[in-house]
């Protein structure tokens, strides 16, 4: 068989013994590898590798911890482009992109490596007399974290910098679509010095997912997806007993206002609506300009942008656009311009005609613009993955900002505007977990947290920052006195601290 993509687990590489599923090059669509579907059996064997050496990571000094990662920060630094090439030949997004994202993911590292600083917590001398109070971060022992095909490097950077740094033992499962990324993470990691059992990677489809969900030593699941997915994770999570952060999909809105620098603004629609062609959760799908005027100005300004967008191969320097992951994506995001057309918004550019020469089989489609959507319709209620941009035109900002608040999903959404009063109340009642005031994507740096709202998470705790260290470590409180503050006799009362 050809190019057996494997597991990783307890410190190598291990050919699966069950299903495999194909992967592809989606700029070619030729099969580029077949991915092991893990067994519960090959679930079973990581876990029980990492639970194994569990309690060794957790007592490995948080500087030691933090200097692994350091190692790994530095191998990730060297390689990048190694990283890069092998997310674009399964993922389709252009190189430049890929780099990005790693980058990003690098600032999760780089925030774990600080994981003394992180873990220092709460310390009361004197809660009564001669009684100290503290409380410890300790980590919760093997933790998994099931990740998206959009973002094969990053999203499952978000995860496992800051468990590892918390001192938990991590059981990626990846997307069985561009699954070989997770592979050089998990070689570098070794490299950079983390014990064998401590980080695994299980390559799979739905059984790992349920084998990882009703694992007893399994604590704590990370996911990042799809909404119905993510809701069925975190319920089945809340069944069995396990901590759970489950991220799921968008619709993000971008204002744009009377008093805007248009110019400014359609450079960052472009951006935000077809980078990774329309594949990230922080994308832009809708633009609502705010009054008739803006509204066609917008619209003259952005559909000769979406016309010259340039799409080819993620190896291609001049491209801005690569293909959508798989061949059934494309026919999805075709099928919504379908939707859209058939229930009466304006195409005004269509993508669906596009065709590369030397790339006929390839996951292509051309940026897509739709005016007059409405809130009923298919493509504005849903989320489609894809370069598409609805533009929905509002009469004032109070309807603006009621469309994105009853809106089902609150991920992430922007506003343009020179009027800084107008910003501060959009951030102020917008019912969404992500704002940018002229940031068209905001998402968070890694000291701060990523999450979003309403059906976009599901669970208390967003992302790495200071809310990925509350989520991968439990809190224990510590009262203490010793033996000259013991006072003599049985107390029977609840205690009070005198
Ligand atoms: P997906 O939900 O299809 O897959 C995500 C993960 O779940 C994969 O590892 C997959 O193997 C697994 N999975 C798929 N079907 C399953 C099932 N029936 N039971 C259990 N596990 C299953 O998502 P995707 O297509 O890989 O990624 C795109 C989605 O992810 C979009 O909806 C996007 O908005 C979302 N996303 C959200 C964020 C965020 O931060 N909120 C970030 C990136 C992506």
């Amino acid at each position: 068989m050809a190019n057996l993509i494997p597991h990783f687990i307890n410190g190598r590489l291990v050919p699966g013994t069950g299903r495999t599923a194909p992967v592809f090059n989606p700029a070619t669509g030729a099969q580029s590898g077949e991915v092991s579907l893990a067994t519960a059996a090959e679930v079973r064997a990581a876990v029980q590798a990492a639970a194994a050496v569990a309690d060794d990571w957790a007592a490995t000094t948080p500087l030691k911890r933090g200097r692994i990662l350091n190692a790994f920060l530095r191998i990730l630094d060297e390689r990048i482009d190694e990283l890069a090439a092998v997310i674009t030949a399964e993922h389709g997004k252009v190189l430049s992109d890929a780099r990005g994202e790693i980058q990003r993911g690098m600032e999760v590292v780089e925030f774990a490596t600080a994981a003394p600083q992180l873990l220092k917590s709460e310390m009361t001398e004197n809660v009564g007399t001669r009684i100290d109070s503290f409380a410890l971060r300790q980590p919760l022992g093997v933790v998994a974290g099931i990740t998206p095909f959009n973002f094969p490097a990053m999203v499952p950077m978000w995860m496992f910098p800051v468990a590892l740094a918390c001192g938990n033992c991590f059981i990626l499962k990846p997307s069985e679509r561009d699954p070989s990324a997770s592979l050089l993470l998990a070689q570098w990691l070794k490299e950079a010095g983390l014990p064998d059992g401590v980080f695994s990677v299980i390559q799979g489809d739905k059984d790992a997912v349920d084998a990882l969900l009703h694992d007893p030593d399994i604590q704590a699941i990370s996911f990042v997806g799809s909404t119905p997915i993510a809701r069925y994770i975190y319920e089945t999570a809340a069944r069995t007993g396990k901590r759970c952060q489950a991220l799921g999909g968008a619709k993000n809105h971008m204002i744009v206002m009377p008093d805007a620098d248009l110019d400014q603004a359609v450079d960052a629609l472009m951006g935000a609506a077809y980078g990774s062609a329309g594949e990230r959760c922080m994308a832009i799908s809708v633009a609502v300009p705010v009054g008739e005027a803006t509204a066609n100005a917008l619209m003259a300004k952005l559909e000769p942008k979406v016309r010259a967008l340039r799409v080819g191969p993620g190896t291609d320097p001049e491209a801005e656009m690569g293909p959508l992951v798989t061949r059934q994506h494309l026919d999805k995001v075709r099928g919504y311009i379908d939707a859209g057309v058939a229930e009466g918004a304006k195409l005004v550019v269509d993508g669906r005609g596009l065709k590369l020469q030397g790339y006929e089989q390839g996951n292509f489609i051309g940026g897509t613009l739709f005016d007059h959507v409405t809130t009923d319709m298919t493509i504005y209620r849903e989320e489609i993955f894809g370069p598409v941009l609805a533009v929905a035109r509002a009469d004032s900002y109070a309807t603006a900002a009621k469309w994105i608040n009853e809106h089902e999903f609150g991920n992430g959404t922007a506003i343009f505007t020179r009027d800084g009063d107008a910003a501060r109340e959009f951030a102020h009642q917008i019912k969404v977990g992500m704002v940018g005031i002229n940031v068209p994507i905001p998402v968070p740096m890694a000291f701060h947290s990523f999450g979003g709202w309403k059906s976009s998470l599901f669970g208390d705790l967003h992302m790495h920052g200071p809310e990925g260290v509350r989520f991968y470590s439990r809190l224990k409180t510590i009262t203490s006195r010793w033996p000259t503050g013991i006072r003599a006799g049985a107390e029977f009362v609840m205690p009070t601290m005198k």
